[in-house]
């Protein structure tokens, strides 16, 4: 089994959305029944339907207009990631900090007429941990790592360091997650 830790940064307005969200960066953690690191992925995905990013997209993410200019379009950055995935060679789960990244990737596979069965196979780590860790509602992964005395290490909302600091959470907790 490996478990790819994975999280995602999308476009996004202050306010009123100029069209729907779409997947601009791609980050993941694969993490062996062991624990260890066994590989990351990252790339940039250069939005379709609304390509130029908002200023508070790109304050936010810290992504800037270069970065997703010089990317793949979805499609590719798709493919590339399943054949990261699949080069493991091994039975899969999904771990995300909530139920987000995953609906938005059948958004944009959707969007661009990709399989969805991939996704099937998926966790929230933040709906588990709630279990692990109750407090009175699920909380956001800064709060988690500041409950778990873990440093939030690179820039919060860039989808490769939130994928390694949920993937630090993961570690911590790797006997104690469901898997079904
Ligand atoms: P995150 O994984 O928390 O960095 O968030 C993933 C994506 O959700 C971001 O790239 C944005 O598209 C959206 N998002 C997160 N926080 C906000 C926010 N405060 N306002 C608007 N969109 C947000
Ligand atoms: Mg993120």
């Amino acid at each position: 089994m490996i478990y790819i830790v994975l999280d995602l940064e999308a476009t996004c307005w202050n306010g009123k959305r100029l069209a729907p969200n779409e997947i601009i960066e791609i980050g993941a953690i694969a993490i062996n029944e062991a624990g260890e690191t066994e590989g990351e992925f990252n790339t940039f995905v250069k939005p379709s339907l609304a390509p130029q990013l908002s200023d508070f997209c790109t304050k936010l993410t810290s992504i800037t207009q270069d970065m997703v200019d010089d990317a793949p379009l979805y499609p590719a950055a798709h493919q590339a990631f399943l054949d990261w995935i699949h080069n493991f060679d091994q039975e899969y789960w999904l771990c995300s900090w909530g139920f987000y990244d995953k609906s938005q990737f059948k958004h944009d596979c959707k969007l661009h007429g990709l399989d969805k069965d991939w996704l099937k196979k998926h966790i929230s780590v933040k709906h588990q941990y709630h279990k692990i860790k109750p407090t009175k509602r699920p909380i956001g992964m800064k709060g988690a790592l500041a409950l778990e005395d873990i440093k939030l290490d690179g820039t919060h909302h860039r989808g490769i360091d939130d994928a390694r600091n949920i993937a630090k959470i993961f570690v911590r907790y790797l006997n104690e997650w469901t898997f079904k």
